[in-house]
């Protein structure tokens, strides 16, 4: 019989694992690049959206830079010319589950079936599968990630966010991430809003070119998260 203390152990650790979105205690999600080579991964969630998300690409194309893009499957539904574009150019995709609810209080079920709308959403757009996910705002739970690798996806999380989505202003955006950015560090943004379909992101979009040719600047590579 557990005493007291030890269910408060208990409990702690199950709000840490959902909390933390890089705990180990509910299946270790992917945290930083493997090797120790000079390279990030740019990360966008949320998207797409019609004005942030072209920005972006254009952007990353002008300088032959591949991102990850953690696709939300309602608006995939909406802008899937979008989706399609993303894959084409060569980015990595990955579902972001389909209503952007925080997940770690919600039943199996209800998370299966918001993991299985958002890959189909993306399949019927990009005619891929995507092999990633990430979960809204990180929060899981113990079956968040298994039913995720039942999937076929390996659940991603991040090293550094810049809390971008609070719209800080687009230096501001390029200074924390070059900043904080370390070599194998998973680079967290936004090229949408989880609650608002026009929602605007243009300031992250117009912060990737300077963030992309600073750390260029200073030697680094840019790696899509699990290759391609
Ligand atoms: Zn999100």
């Amino acid at each position: 019989m557990l005493g007291l203390g030890a269910a408060a152990v208990v409990l702690g650790g199950a709000v840490h694992g959902a909390f933390e979105r890089n705990s180990p205690l509910f299946g270790r999600p992917i945290t930083r690049l493997p090797g120790h080579d000079r390279a990030v991964a740019l990360t966008f969630d949320d998207g797409p959206n019609p004005d942030a998300t072209p920005a972006i690409l254009d952007a990353l194309a002008a300088r032959g830079v591949k991102a990850t893009f953690f696709i939300l499957g309602r608006h995939a539904e909406r802008w899937p010319d979008l989706v399609r574009r993303v894959a084409d150019e060569g980015h990595a995709l990955g579902n972001h589950g389909y209503f952007h609810r925080k997940l770690h209080f919600k039943s199996p079920a209800y998370v299966r079936t918001d993991l299985q709308l958002g890959t189909r959403a993306i399949e019927q757009a990009a005619k891929m599968r995507p092999r990633l996910f990430r979960a809204p705002h990180g929060f899981r739970s113990p079956w968040v990630t298994p039913i995720a690798r039942s999937l076929g996806q390996r659940t991603v999380g991040w090293s550094l966010g810049v809390w971008d989505s609070d719209r800080p202003g687009v230096e501001a955006i390029a200074r924390r991430t070059v900043e904080g950015a370390r070599p194998g560090s998973i680079l967290l943004l936004h090229d949408g809003d989880g609650y608002d379909d026009a929602g605007d992101r243009m300031q992250t979009a117009r912060a990737v070119p300077l963030i992309v040719d600073r750390l260029l600047t200073q030697g680094y590579r840019f790696d899509p998260v699990g290759g391609l």
